[in-house]
């Protein structure tokens, strides 16, 4: 939202605003301040206001549309008045495939057509790309008799522009007694990016990125080059700009996830991770609009405990950050490997497990050469299975020296019988490999959740340890479990000894390793909660036992992770949970299994783990 020009120019001229070292963006210089809230009349003034101690209106449970406190659609319009019409009424997009006031069978078809593509998915100012977050309320369907409900959804969004409208947004929301989200991509796993009747302040479209040539500042000892990019802006996005430049920066192995949202602020694994780190390490200072509703820098000598938890304490729960500063490295070749093999008839599986469990044996030595591996492991029908590596990604390094380090597991897997043909291949930059060998995952797969561990480098220098691991991993394959998993080595070596809130099973960490549950969608709900809980508590367990004490990574996790203060943050919680309590005491930043969030529980409609129903202090 932003208040019209009359009313913006009014404040600006008055007020001393904030400033930041760095020079803000053009949409960050246009801030909420006094001044421009005078020049509103009441109740609006005080509908925008910032936080003045007042009691939340709302202590027990965040209503939703149809309940006496949800704000009556009167309010609504005058919201939209005074933000110049950046408030959009949610519609789910594919309400198109079902009768009512908005079917409309050609952009249905187009939907369904393109609906796993997460480049469609991103541009929608509602959509989550893991639709069983949101109850599976409205998906693309050919049965237009079906219904169509906002679920998990966010009934009203922000589409900002200017940090005065996540001022305002975050004001409304908090003296109202609303439930806030914050989305940004909706990429998240665990449905952090939706919650029902929630006013979501979409932060997509804040697209500008800056080339800082040589970056110094106070409180760190980084020179160097940098970007200060704003945070809507996605993977594709920064890669192009760094590469266009001869730099790269850190980034997910995802096209469209938001780099500088839920991503780094949750951690964020990336390809060139084995040689800088996570993504959380490569901040150097953000902007950032607070519960209270002011406008803030966190770096390394400003609000040095919001800067400390917003890198690895997990998104959507300190703030609304709209940019951030982060390192740049200089440009350099790769070379990547891409093979498959599986069972057949002349590869058993166990012959198959026995070329696979080979493969960990050689992870500690990848991982600190500085590769990011890439596979899937899919169980196929009548107990056969496929493992491929896509890729095996080794930055600044040639085609000879990945061969020498593939040797000695393809030499085993062909003793063992298993034909194999890497298709090794070198690139002059990063970019150039990241397009050819990373796939474009589908999303919007409604029937499945995930749950992931990260492995411990002491897990591979222990063989009943790693024994036990291996014997977990076959057992979600037997079940039927598809397994996603990465060899990398973020330590806090490479990452330049950092000190933040990035989850320290990370540092320990030689592997992420995703794997899932599915049910039938036709089933009923108790039933799909039984197959759920089963996992968490079956096969997931299973890893975690194989693990103590290790972790998990929270922007991929399992929704219902036991533990998971101790799973997704580590010993780090205990000091981001005071962090919470300075920065957000009434909890208005609340996300599924964040930093305080179990003072909170989302009461579901269909008794499933997901954000389709009122949000209520426990
Ligand atoms: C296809 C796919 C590929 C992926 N690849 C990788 C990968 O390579 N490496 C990796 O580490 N992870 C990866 N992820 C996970 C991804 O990093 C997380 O889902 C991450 O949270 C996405 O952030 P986002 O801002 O894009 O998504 P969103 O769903 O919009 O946001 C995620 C969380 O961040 C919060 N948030 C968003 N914007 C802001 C903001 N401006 N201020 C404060 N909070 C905000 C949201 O409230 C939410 O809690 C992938 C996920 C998918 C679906």
């Amino acid at each position: 939202m932003h208040l019209s020009k009359h009313y913006l120019t009014a404040g600006l001229l008055a007020a001393a605003k904030f400033q930041a070292a760095e020079a803000l963006f053009d949409y960050e210089e246009a801030q909420l301040t006094v001044e421009a809230l005078n020049t509103l009349q009441e109740p609006e003034r005080s509908w925008f206001d910032f936080d003045k101690g007042a009691p939340d209106p709302n202590p027990l449970c965040k209503p939703v549309p149809g309940d006496f406190e949800y704000p009556p659609q009167d309010v609504w319009d005058r919201v939209k008045a005074v933000s110049g019409n950046k408030l959009i009424v949610s519609v789910p997009q594919a309400s198109s495939c079902y009768h009512g006031e908005h079917f409309d069978a050609a952009h249905c078809g187009y939907l369904t057509e393109r609906w796993q593509d997460p480049y469609l998915q991103t541009e929608d100012p509602i959509e989550v790309l893991a639709p069983a977050v949101q109850g599976n309320t409205c998906q693309v369907t050919s049965n237009p008799q079906g219904s169509c409900t906002l679920g998990g959804y966010p009934s009203y969004v922000a589409n900002v522009s200017a940090v005065s409208d996540i001022q305002m947004a975050v004001n409304f929301a908090r003296n109202m007694g609303l439930r806030l989200v914050v989305k940004n991509t909706g990429h998240d796993f665990l449905g952090k990016s939706a919650g029902a009747g929630a006013v979501s302040i979409w932060t997509h479209n804040l697209k500008q990125i800056r080339h800082i040539p040589n970056y110094s500042a106070p409180g760190t000892d980084y020179t160097g080059p940098a970007f200060k990019v704003a945070v809507g802006v996605q993977a594709f996005e920064i890669y192009k700009a760094a590469h266009d430049l001869g730099l790269n920066v850190v980034g997910g192995e995802g096209q469209t996830v938001g780099v500088y949202g839920g991503y780094t602020q949750g951690g964020g694994h990336s390809p060139l991770s084995s040689l800088y780190g996570m993504g959380a390490d490569q901040v150097l200072s953000m902007e950032v609009v607070t519960a209270d509703g002011k406008f803030v820098t966190a770096s390394f000598d400003e609000n040095q405990d919001l800067f400390w938890a917003l890198r690895g304490g997990g998104g959507g729960t300190w703030g609304v950050v709209t940019s951030m500063t982060v390192k740049a490295y200089p440009d350099m070749p790769v070379t990547a490997s891409f093979f498959r093999f599986g069972t057949g008839p002349a590869v058993s599986p166990d012959a198959f497990f026995h070329g696979l469990r080979a493969y960990l044996d050689h992870f500690e030595h990848h991982a600190d050469s500085g590769i990011y591996s890439y596979f899937r492991i899919n169980p196929l029908p009548n107990n056969n299975f496929e493992f491929v590596m896509q890729p095996f990604f080794a930055p600044g390094k040639t085609v000879e020296e990945v061969n020498a380090l593939l040797a000695p597991w393809i030499a085993r897997l062909r003793e063992l019988g298993i034909p194999v043909q890497p298709r090794t291949t070198n690139y002059p930059s990063f970019l150039d490999a990241f397009y050819a060998e990373f796939i474009l995952e589908p999303v919007m797969i409604g029937t499945v959740s995930q749950g992931s561990r990260l492995i411990p480098r002491r897990t591979f220098a222990d063989r009943a340890a790693l024994d036990q691991t291996f014997a977990a991993i076959r057992q979600n394959l037997e079940h039927g479990r598809g397994i996603l998993a990465y060899n990398m080595a973020p330590d806090l070596k490479r990452a330049g000894n950092p000190d933040n809130a990035v989850n320290p099973a990370w540092r320990e960490s030689l592997s992420h390793l995703i794997t899932h549950v599915s049910w039938d969608p036709r089933l009923p709900p108790a039933e799909i909660a039984r197959i759920r809980r089963d996992f968490t508590n079956g096969d997931m367990k299973a890893l975690r036992d194989a693990t103590p004490g290790a972790g998990s990574y929270l922007s991929e996790g399992d929704v219902e992770e036991p533990d998971w203060q101790q799973s997704f943050f580590g010993d780090k919680y205990p000091q981001l949970l005071e962090i919470k309590k300075k920065y957000d005491p009434r909890g208005l930043f609340y996300v599924w299994k964040g930093v305080g969030s179990e003072e909170f529980d989302v009461r579901t409609f269909d008794g499933l783990p997901n954000q389709n129903g009122r949000l209520c202090r426990i």
